[in-house]
C-alpha cells in the first residue's frame, strides 16, 4: 500500500531531516506547552495531539523522537478559576506551583490540574516527557540564559517594539516605565510578581528590585533570585535550550506580530538557535453539554469528559482526520451515535482492506501508536443500540446482559466486559448528555384506557406482533416483523416492498407501539426497545390479564 502523503507524514519527514541538520546524531524534539492554571479543557488537547501525531509518525517509521510537555507551572496565577473559593484571591501573582492545592490531595495547585490531564494522555496513548518549568527555573537550569537575556535587554526591548502593534498583547513587563528588563522576579518578601526591576549589573549579574508590598531587594546575584523570563522571551529561550524541532501553537500565536514572529527574531538574534518548524492549528469547539460542565469546569469539557463518551481510538480519530488549519466541533449531543457509526464503518473497511491509503493511514494513527494497538471494545455493538439498552434498563447490569445476549443471538456475548468500554461510554452519554425529556420511561403499568379503545385493526396488529414475536426474537428478525405487521394485515408477504400507503400504515403502527410501551410518539428503535423490554414485559403492556 502506498504511503500517505499528508500533513502528518510530511511534518514527520521534515522533523527527521531538520533535526538531523540542526543537531546531528540527536533525537529530534516535538514540543507542547500547557499552563496548569485551571482545568485543562478539551480545546487544549490539540496542543498535545498535533505534536503527538508527528512524533509518533517518526517513531512508526523506525526512528526515535522525543515529545516534551512543558508545564508552565512557574507562571503567575492570573485569576482564580471558577468554582474555587474567593480565599484564593490572595495567591494571585504567585507561581502556580506555589499556590496551595484546592483539594488537599496534591502537592500544589498546578499538580491538582496536571493530574487529570496525565490520566487522559495515558488513556489516549500520548507519551510525553514532562518538563516542569518550576523545576527548571528553581534548579538554576536557565541561569546562563537569564543572564544572557538581561545583558541583551536593550536588544530584546528593540525586537519587542519592532513587532509591537496596537493589536498585539503586550507583556506586563513591557508596560512598565523606564528600562526594559526581560526578567520578572517573584518577590522574596511577599512571593508575588508585583516587583519592578530597578537595576541589573552586567558584570556582577546582581539585580535590584522593589515590590508593591514595599520590599526593596538587592543587589543580589540573579542566580539567587526567584523569577522567570517574560513569556515572549521565555518561549524562544526554551526552543533553543531544548533543541525544539517542531512546535505548533494555536492560530492566535501564529498571526503577524504574535509570539511566533517575536520568538523567531529572539531565538536567532539573542539565543543563537533556530525557529522550530511550526504552524498554527485552528480552534476545536464543542456542542452539547452536561450539568457537570457548568460550575467548576467553566462550561467547557475536559479531555476526561470526552473520554467518558468516546473510546480513546475514536477520540484520536476526530483529531487525526482533520488538517491542523481545519477547525472542528466535538459533539456531545445527538450526533454521538452517528460519529460512532462512521468510525465503525471505517474499522470494517480497514479490516477488509477497502480503504484509500490516506484514510487507512488516519485509521492506523487513531487506533494505534508506535507501541501497538490501543485498547478497543472487543465486541463493538452499535453505540446507539447500547445507549438505548442503557437508557431503557436504567443501567441495570443483569437486564443489560440479557439484552446484549439477545442482540448477539448468533454468537452470544456472555460477559458485559466484551462490550466495554463502549457500553460504559453509552451509559455515561445517556446519563450526562441526553435531555430528560428524551430519556425513555417504560410504562410501569399498561395504558388500560388506550388498550380498551383500540380499533379493530389496531388490536389485530398488536396481536400479530405478540403471536410472532417469539419466533422473531433477534434484532434483525424483529426489524422484519415490526415493519412486516402492516403487510401481514394486508395479506402481503412479510418481506413485501412497501408502497406509500404501507409506509403511512407503518408510521401509525409505530406510534401506537411507542404509545403503549413508553407513552410517547417516538423512542429508541422499536426492535431494540422490544429486545430491551423482554417478551414477558412486552406482553404484559400490550395484552395484560
Ligand atoms: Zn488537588
Ligand atoms: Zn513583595
Amino acid at each position: 500500500m502506498a504511503a500517505a502523503d499528508d500533513w502528518v507524514a510530511r511534518t514527520a519527514a521534515q522533523v527527521r531531516m531538520e533535526g538531523e541538520r540542526r543537531h546531528p546524531g540527536e533525537v529530534p524534539t516535538c514540543a507542547s506547552g500547557i499552563s496548569p492554571s485551571g482545568p485543562v479543557h478539551l480545546g487544549n488537547l490539540r496542543e498535545l495531539m498535533t505534536p503527538h501525531l508527528v512524533a509518533d509518525e517518526v517513531r512508526r517509521n523506525g526512528a526515535p523522537c522525543r515529545h516534551i510537555l512543558s508545564w508552565d507551572d512557574y507562571d503567575r496565577l492570573r485569576r482564580v478559576p471558577a468554582g474555587l473559593p474567593d480565599s484564593f484571591d490572595e495567591y494571585i501573582g504567585r507561581p502556580l506551583s506555589g499556590v496551595p492545592d484546592p483539594c488537599g490531595q496534591h502537592e500544589n495547585f498546578a499538580e491538582h490540574f496536571k493530574d487529570p490531564l496525565r490520566e487522559s494522555l495515558d488513556a489516549l496513548g500520548i507519551q510525553v516527557t514532562e518538563i516542569s518549568q518550576t523545576e527548571m527555573y528553581t534548579s538554576g537550569a536557565y541561569t546562563a540564559q537569564i543572564i544572557l537575556a538581561m545583558r541583551r535587554r536593550a536588544d530584546i526591548g528593540a525586537v519587542l517594539s519592532r513587532y509591537r502593534t496596537k493589536r498585539t498583547e503586550v507583556d506586563e513587563a513591557e508596560q512598565q516605565p523606564g528600562e526594559y528588563y526581560p526578567f520578572r522576579p517573584y518577590c522574596a518578601s511577599c512571593g508575588r510578581d508585583d516587583a519592578t526591576v530597578t537595576g541589573f549589573d552586567d558584570q556582577t549579574t546582581e539585580i535590584t528590585y522593589t515590590c508593591a508590598c514595599g520590599a526593596v531587594a538587592g543587589p543580589t546575584p540573579i542566580a539567587d533570585v526567584a523569577g522567570k523570563l517574560a513569556w515572549k522571551v521565555d518561549w524562544p529561550m526554551r526552543w533553543s535550550y531544548e533543541h525544539v524541532t517542531f512546535e505548533p501553537a494555536g492560530v492566535d500565536h501564529a498571526s503577524p506580530g504574535s509570539s511566533f514572529t517575536v520568538g523567531e527574531a529572539l531565538v536567532t538574534e539573542i539565543f543563537g538557535g533556530e525557529m522550530p518548524l511550526h504552524f498554527g492549528y485552528a480552534f476545536v469547539g464543542h456542542k452539547g453539554g452536561s450539568s457537570k460542565m457548568s460550575g467548576s469546569r467553566g462550561g467547557a469539557p475536559t479531555p476526561a469528559d470526552a473520554l467518558e463518551i468516546f473510546e480513546a481510538p475514536l477520540l484520536r480519530w476526530l483529531y487525526a482526520r482533520r488538517r491542523p488549519e481545519q477547525g472542528f466541533t466535538l459533539a456531545f449531543d445527538d450526533e454521538v451515535g452517528r460519529i460512532y457509526d462512521e468510525w465503525d464503518r471505517l474499522g470494517t473497511k480497514a479490516a477488509e482492506g477497502n480503504l484509500e491509503p490516506a484514510s487507512y493511514a488516519v485509521f492506523v494513527r487513531a487506533s494505534s501508536t508506535s507501541d501497538g494497538p490501543l485498547p478497543a471494545t472487543p465486541r463493538p455493538l452499535r453505540f446507539s443500540t447500547l445507549a438505548s439498552a442503557a437508557d431503557i434498563t436504567a443501567g441495570d447490569p443483569t437486564q443489560m446482559l440479557r439484552i446484549v445476549r439477545d442482540l448477539t443471538a448468533d454468537d452470544p456475548v456472555d460477559n458485559l466486559d466484551e462490550v466495554r468500554p463502549r457500553l460504559d461510554c453509552a451509559q455515561a452519554w445517556v446519563n450526562g448528555y441526553v435531555a430528560p425529556a428524551k430519556r425513555t420511561q417504560v410504562r410501569t403499568e399498561p395504558d388500560y384506557a388506550r388498550l380498551a379503545a383500540l380499533a379493530g385493526s389496531e388490536r389485530e396488529s398488536v396481536d400479530l406482533l405478540l403471536k410472532h414475536m417469539a419466533d422473531y426474537w433477534s434484532l434483525d428478525s424483529l426489524t422484519t416483523l415490526v415493519y412486516g405487521v402492516p403487510k401481514l394485515q394486508r395479506g402481503l408477504p412479510i418481506d413485501a416492498p412497501p408502497d406509500d400507503e404501507l409506509k403511512v400504515a407503518q408510521r401509525a403502527w409505530f406510534i401506537l407501539l411507542y404509545q403503549l410501551l413508553i407513552g410517547k410518539d417516538t423512542g429508541p428503535r422499536l426492535p431494540t426497545l422490544l429486545l430491551a423490554l423482554g417478551q414477558d414485559r412486552v406482553r404484559s403492556l400490550l395484552a395484560p390479564g
